[in-house]
């Protein structure tokens, strides 16, 4: 079906990849729009951005268009494992098999960008910021939009919500039609955390992701940025901030330096009264039963399958859905009212397991903790000397492979079962 206009909300990792995917076919015109400012003209407020680690299946999806892998690539930092660091003992060091891409949410969706507007036309591509969705009218074929000031409306053959977990156009949909969906605000909140490390002070090794955890399920995070930055997130339970109770930029220095020493020697006065003064940003789940309503309307992404950031699959699995998309659009011949079902239909088992494996691998109890951390080291001695007899562990599976999530769940039913039922 040839000069569809597509019309994607939001700019995010997945609706831009989408735009890449749809500009490659022929006959189609694709505009985005995005409710923040331009990412490549504005310096970002970083209050809600983190790195993400991109695996194989979330790296899949970006091979499928020439040169874009190794664009992100070029602006992200490889990382082969994780330290655990501690206080008083040794550092525990969880190598990868396969090493990740560690990029930040926002440089992800600026190497995205200068991809797409390197290479088409405005003709074909437009991307309009400062644009909020605020309506949709299915009937009439056309959008509402927040702009300027002015409501403006777009009209589009197809439309697909790529905006989030907040997402509007899902809000819609579950208000106009029957669209089942579930919205969590799951325990964990986090705030961002920026760090510079100078050449001649202590270095965190640039090829690892480093966390350091306290017993009262606060959490830093952190991951090289090249040679000289860091950045990450500080978890904790929601309304648990650790430091809202202090009202100074010196008393959050002196949390950080006590609790997390090594990462403390990087923090500067001003990064503890940026991260004083940040907001706290929580975490919605979102569990839908349809990912597309007629034959003209999907969802994709964090709009349609946010989960916990706990095993750092969201953006991996939202990146997977464009590449699943691609290839149901090339067996039916770009007709989407026979692409859309069957896209609903593939990914709902996909991503309905991603859910348990989010909510479930890590447990959160102290003792299923210790247990673990010896299943990961015993299930990879018993993996390499019996291989057909043991499975890989858990997170090898999710993090060095491209098994589909069911199969990954079906493998370690057992250990999710005991981990909820200690929930
Ligand atoms: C702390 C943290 C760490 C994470 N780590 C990882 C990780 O390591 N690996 C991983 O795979 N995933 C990770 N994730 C998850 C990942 O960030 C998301 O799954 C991913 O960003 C989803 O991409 P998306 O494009 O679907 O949605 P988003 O990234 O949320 O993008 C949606 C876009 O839509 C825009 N928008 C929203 N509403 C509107 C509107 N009404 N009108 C116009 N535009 C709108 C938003 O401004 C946004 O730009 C992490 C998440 C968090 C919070």
């Amino acid at each position: 079906m040839a000069d569809q206009h597509v019309v994607i909300v939001g700019a995010g990792p997945a609706g831009l990849l989408l735009a890449g995917y749809l500009l490659k076919r022929p006959g189609y015109r694709v505009s985005v729009f995005e409710q923040r400012s331009d990412p490549r003209l504005t310096q970002q407020v970083q209050n809600r951005t983190f790195p993400i680690s991109l695996q194989e299946r979330g790296r899949q999806a970006l091979r499928g268009i020439p040169g874009l892998e190794k664009a992100v690539a070029d602006r992200s930092t490889v990382c082969n494992g994780t330290i655990m660091h501690q206080a008083s003992k040794k550092n525990r060091v969880i190598p990868r098999k396969t090493p990740s891409l560690m990029i930040d949410r926002l440089q992800l969706v600026v190497v995205l960008l200068k991809f797409l507007s390197d290479q088409y036309s405005s003709d074909q591509f437009v991307v309009q910021f400062d644009c909020r969705c605020t309506g949709l009218n299915p009937s009439a074929q056309t959008l509402l939009f927040q702009q300027a000031g002015e409501v403006v409306s777009h009209a589009y053959d197809v439309i697909v919500g790529a905006d989030g977990a907040g997402s509007k156009v899902r809000e819609v949909l579950t208000e106009q039609v029957n669209f089942p969906c579930e919205q969590t605000l799951i325990p964990d909140a986090y705030k961002s955390v920026f760090l510079n490390q100078p050449e001649d002070g202590i270095q965190l090794a640039a090829d690892k992701v480093h966390t350091w955890n306290l017993p009262n399920n606060v959490r830093m995070m952190l991951v090289p940025q090249g040679n000289s930055q860091l950045n990450g997130v500080l978890v904790f339970k929601r309304d648990q901030s650790p430091i809202a109770q202090y009202t100074t930029k010196e008393e959050v220095l002196a949390f950080v330096q006590e609790n997390f020493p090594r990462f403390g020697a990087l923090m500067t006065l001003d990064e503890a009264a940026a991260l004083l003064s940040r907001p706290v940003a929580k975490i919605t789940t979102v569990r839908c039963q349809r990912f597309h309503e007629g034959s003209n309307i999907l969802l994709i992404g964090d709009a349609v399958h946010a989960v916990s950031a706990s095993i750092g699959q969201g953006c991996n699995s939202a990146l997977q859905d464009v590449g699943v998309l691609n290839q149901l659009l090339d067996q039916h011949q770009d007709n989407w009212s026979q692409t859309l079902p069957e896209f609903s239909a593939q990914r709902i088992p996909e991503v309905h397991a991603l859910r348990e494996l989010s909510d479930y691998s890590f447990p959160r109890n102290r003792w299923l903790v210790f247990e673990f951390i010896l299943r990961l080291q015993v299930s990879r001695l018993l993996n390499r000397w019996f291989p057909k007899q043991f499975p890989p562990f858990l997170f090898d599976l999710v993090f060095d492979s491209d098994l589909p999530y069911s199969e990954v769940l079906d493998i370690h039913q057992g250990w999710i079962n005991k981990v909820k039922q200690a929930s």
